[in-house]
């Protein structure tokens, strides 16, 4: 059995080995990312429970690595971070889909808003706001026309980020808290930042009607928050049940497979004509 624990060790050692080499070897890939136009933003849209229309669309980022097998984003965007590529690829992210915004409208697809995920990091090391401000003036839209959504386990620890969202909040920027309910935060986040919606996180959605417990967190969280003046959006909302489950308790607005998947520009304008009004 001693033999076998060192064979373990080894084995174990090897698994370190190729994760170490497998990052590295993506990091190298990363930093060629926006030279070679690797990137590209899919988009899910997001609607009004009560009306059906549509409220938004989430600009979700996709890397098409010349390997053609796929990487999520839940690998590749910890090492942009990691890196500090972050800090360009927001910006090109950001840039790219307000673009997507206004060549939408100039095709007469009035949608409401565009929302994007911001990174930590990014609200540390960028003058973020600064450079939304300048793109925004440049397509002729206004800070309303953009969603900025931000996880939970962005707070800890870390003055910086208070301030910067209190200045895009004061700009007009609509902030919605991410992943709401599994991050680190106490709720008193929710009183002392400057949020306008909460993003009620996919894993209390997927199972409400499976889980008492995921139910009873629900049904709470939309109360909570609700009660606090917040707007409420649903992630992850895959079937017709979950989306009368948060109906019935007055979220707002909901996003998941069951409304659409996160698609290229060309396909979302085809999901929203067949589908939804606007
Ligand atoms: P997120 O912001 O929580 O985004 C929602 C994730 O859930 C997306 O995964 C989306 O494709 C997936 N999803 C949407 N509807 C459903 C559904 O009905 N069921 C299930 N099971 N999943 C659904 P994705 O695109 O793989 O993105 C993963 C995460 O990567 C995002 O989580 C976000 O944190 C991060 N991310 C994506 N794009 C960006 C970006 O441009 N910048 C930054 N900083 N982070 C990004
Ligand atoms: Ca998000
Ligand atoms: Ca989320
Ligand atoms: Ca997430």
């Amino acid at each position: 059995s001693k033999h076998k624990a060192q064979h373990g060790f080894q084995f174990y050692n090897a698994a370190i080995t190729e994760k170490v080499h497998r990052r590295s070897q993506l990091e190298n890939d990363l930093r060629k990312v926006l030279a070679k136009k690797q990137l590209q933003l899919f988009y899910q849209p997001q609607v009004y429970l009560e009306s059906g229309q549509v409220s938004g669309a989430e600009a979700l980022l996709r890397w098409n690595h010349p390997s053609k097998e796929f990487v999520s984003p839940e690998e590749f965007i910890p090492v942009l971070e990691s890196t500090g590529l972050i800090v360009s690829v927001g910006r090109w992210v950001a840039r790219q889909a307000l673009m997507q915004l206004k060549q939408w409208r100039e095709q007469g697809l009035n949608l409401p808003r565009i929302a994007i995920n911001v990174s930590a990091i990014q609200l540390q090391k960028d003058d973020l706001s600064s450079f939304l401000i300048e793109t925004l003036k440049e397509l002729d839209l206004t800070p309303a026309d953009l969603e900025i959504e931000i996880t939970e386990s962005v707070f800890i620890d870390n003055d910086v980020i208070p301030k910067v969202l209190q200045e895009m909040h004061d700009f007009g920027f609509y902030l919605a808290l991410d992943d709401f309910g599994t991050g680190y935060s106490s709720l008193s986040y929710l009183t002392r930042l400057p949020f306008n919606k909460i993003k009620l996180d996919r894993t209390f959605v997927n199972d409400v009607q499976t889980k008492a417990s995921s139910e009873a967190m629900a049904k709470s969280l939309i109360a909570l928050a609700k009660t606090l003046g917040f707007e409420v959006i649903a992630e992850g909302v895959e079937d017709s049940q979950q989306y009368a489950f948060l109906n019935d308790q007055g979220c707002d607005e909901a996003q998941g497979y069951f409304i659409g998947r996160p698609v290229a520009s060309e396909q979302f304008i085809e999901q929203i004509e067949q589908f939804y009004k606007l």
